[in-house]
Formats: C-alpha cells, structure tokens, sequence
C-alpha cells in the first residue's frame, strides 16, 4: 500500500525528534577523518514546501518546528538542528523542512557515502528532482557532485529488501535510518527483521529506527522487542506533545530506538528533551522518555 506521503508531516514534532537525532548521530560519525555511509531505507522526497501542497493542509509543522522557529533560549545542544533548518531558509521566512536525506547530505562530507531507497514512484522522482537541483547549484559554485557522482545513490526500490546487499559498508563505519510509514502492521515486524538480519552482517554499525507511539499492539511492543537484539548498546528517546486526543485521531507521541548509540547522546538528550517538551507540549501529559542499556536477552542485562 502506498498511499502515505511525508509531505502531510513535514516538520511536526516527530520529524523534530527525528531528525535532530539523526543530526547528532551524523555528527559523531563525522568526528573521525575515516568515511562512512548512511543509509536511508524509507528515504521520502527529500525536501518539503511548508507554505504549499501537502504540508501546508494540516498544517503539522505547527506542531514541530513552527513554534521552535523564533525561540531564542534554543540549548547548545539543538543548535546544529536548527541552523541546518535556518540554512534552507536564508530569507529567515519558514518555508522549507528537510527531509532525513537532506539533513544527512547537509551534514555529510565528502568523502563519505549517502544511500537512498524509496519505493513510491511519485515520491522518488521528486527526490531525485531535489537532489539535481542541489547538483546544478554545486555545480554552478563549482563545488562538488552529489547525485551523478559516487557519493549520493538514489535506489527505487524497497528499503528494506536492499539494506542485506550494503552490509557491512566498505570502512565498516556507518550508520541505518529505518523510517517506514507504518501504515501496514507488516513494517513492524520486517523493522525488527531488518535489525536482527543488519545486526548480524554489520554488528558494530549504529542503527536509528523512528517509531510511532500508538495504542496498537505492535507499536506498544516494539521498543521491548528492539531492547532484545543482540546489539552492543540502545537507547529509547520518546516526545508525547499531548495526551492521547478523545478520538484516538492523530500522532502526538513518536520515539527514535538507536542501537549501537554513541556515548554522548544520552547526556544530549537529557538536556534537549525537557526542552522540547516546554516548548512543544500542549497540556499536561506531554513528557518523554529517555531510557538505554545493553543489548541481548534479559538475562544479559
Ligand atoms: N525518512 C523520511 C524523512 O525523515 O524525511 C520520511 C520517510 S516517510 C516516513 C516513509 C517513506 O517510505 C514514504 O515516502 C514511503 O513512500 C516510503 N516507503 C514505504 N514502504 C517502503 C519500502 N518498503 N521501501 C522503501 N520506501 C518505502
């Protein structure tokens, strides 16, 4: 079924979670002169108009990084978040969110190696069309090539089928971004097969999985069954903006489960997640939560 388009969400509060996860965890790998390679296995179409088209509909970037645009109390720790969302809007005017693969490509350099895998036709020509762009404009500064060169590869295809064939990436540093619509109950399960089957080919890898946080059963369990991998370390971060509405209608609490975290994300954490919520919460039950250990079954922990 592919009826899910991001462009609906571009910049609500679970892409702010998420993206500004991924953006800490981009940053790390970059610490070290070795390249690396990021995946995107659910890539999206890269960038998003906020004041056009889907995401000007509902409008769920006002939940997200509407009211974050003009604070001027943002922590250290958020500032590389939202300098790379204010790079994309010189004029100072909200108009463009970034999908997870233009975040990564902003942070990323040039020597390491960006994969993308979308699998709707529609929403993979206008990723590729996103990433010529940038291509032009490099081009015209006679800075480098993304997409035509080795660095950007942009696959059609399915995300999770392709991830097998690119582990362990060649300098054995990388990191996954699994970010699947879960609109069939089916990408729980294939998420956790992914992991387990990733884990095996690149064990030492970083794995970030974004996740909803629903009533339904699979979306309750996941994070336990992710605890359980046989992975070195994880981490569990979640933002809820509100309690859950009456209706039981829309998305007000989304989680990113890292494997494989680095060592400073905990401590950022602690210091953006309050944050968030003060800013982002709507009433009482806003909150999140912030857990780690060590993989493997229980009796290893
Ligand atoms: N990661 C993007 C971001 O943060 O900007 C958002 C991705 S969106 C939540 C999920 C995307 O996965 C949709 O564009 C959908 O078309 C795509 N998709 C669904 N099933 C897929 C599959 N099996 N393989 C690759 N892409 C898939």
């Amino acid at each position: 079924m592919l009826s899910y388009r991001h462009g609906f969400h571009a910049g609500n509060h679970a892409d702010v979670l998420k993206h500004f996860v991924l953006i800490q965890l981009l940053e790390y790998l970059g610490q070290k002169d070795t390249a690396y390679t990021y995946i995107d296995t659910h890539a999206g179409a890269g960038l998003y108009a906020l004041d056009s088209g889907y995401a000007s509909k509902n409008a769920e970037f006002e939940t997200g990084i509407g009211p974050l645009w003009d604070r001027k109390d943002i922590p250290e720790s958020f500032a590389a978040y939202m300098d790379l969302i204010k790079g994309l809007n010189p004029s100072g005017k909200m108009r463009y969110y970034p999908g997870s693969p233009y975040c990564a490509n902003i942070v990323m350099r040039e020597q390491d190696r960006l994969r993308l895998f979308e699998l709707h036709p529609s929403e993979i020509k206008i990723l590729g069309e996103n990433f010529r762009k940038l291509d032009n404009h490099a081009a015209e500064q006679g800075q480098r090539q993304t997409v035509r060169g080795k660095r950007v590869i942009i696959s059609a295809g399915d995300g999770f089928e392709s991830l097998k064939a690119l582990l362990p990436p060649p300098s054995r540093r990388g990191l996954v971004l699994i970010d699947p619509p879960y609109e069939v109950k089916d990408d729980y399960r294939r998420v956790k097969v992914s992991l387990e089957d990733g884990l095996k080919r690149f064990p030492t890898g970083t794995f970030a999985v974004w996740y909803p946080v629903l009533q339904r059963q699979e979306s309750r369990s996941l994070p336990e069954k992710l605890k359980r991998l046989q992975a070195n370390s994880w981490l569990n971060v979640t933002l809820s903006i509100s309690g859950p509405t009456p209706d039981g209608f829309g998305l007000h609490s989304s989680g990113m489960f890292i494997l494989n975290p680095p060592w400073t994300l905990l401590a950022t954490l602690k210091e953006v997640m309050p944050y968030l919520v003060k800013v982002l919460g709507k009433d009482a039950k806003a909150g999140f939560v912030l857990e780690s250990g060590e993989g493997g079954p229980p009796a290893r922990r």
